[in-house]
């Protein structure tokens, strides 16, 4: 599996360009209410606590240093190592 090149991070979150699309991404998915299933929210979850990056105490990810509790539920996240991915949430328009 691919890892995105180190950087910096403040309050355990990494700075890099790609970091401020992401929040973009998840501010317009809590704006617009774009939440995933529970089923996948908790598939999403599920994977991450057998993951070597998780830290209980946090319930945050050590590697992109969100929080899972929220990261699990929008649309748009995906894991930063790929072992889970964003969900397309198809809009049916009558
Ligand atoms: S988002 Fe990915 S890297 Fe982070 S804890 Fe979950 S599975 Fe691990």
């Amino acid at each position: 599996m691919r890892r995105l090149p180190r950087a910096p991070k403040i309050l355990g979150v990494p700075i890099h360009p790609k970091t401020g699309l992401d929040l973009m991404k998840a501010a317009r998915d809590i704006a617009t209410r774009r939440f995933v299933p529970d089923e996948i929210r908790k598939e999403r979850q599920d994977i991450c606590n057998g993951c070597e990056h998780w830290n209980e105490a946090s319930n945050r990810c050590m590697e992109c240093g969100c929080q899972m509790q929220v990261k699990t539920a929008l649309s748009s996240s995906r894991c930063p190592l790929r072992k889970w991915d964003n969900y397309v949430i198809d809009v049916i328009r009558e």
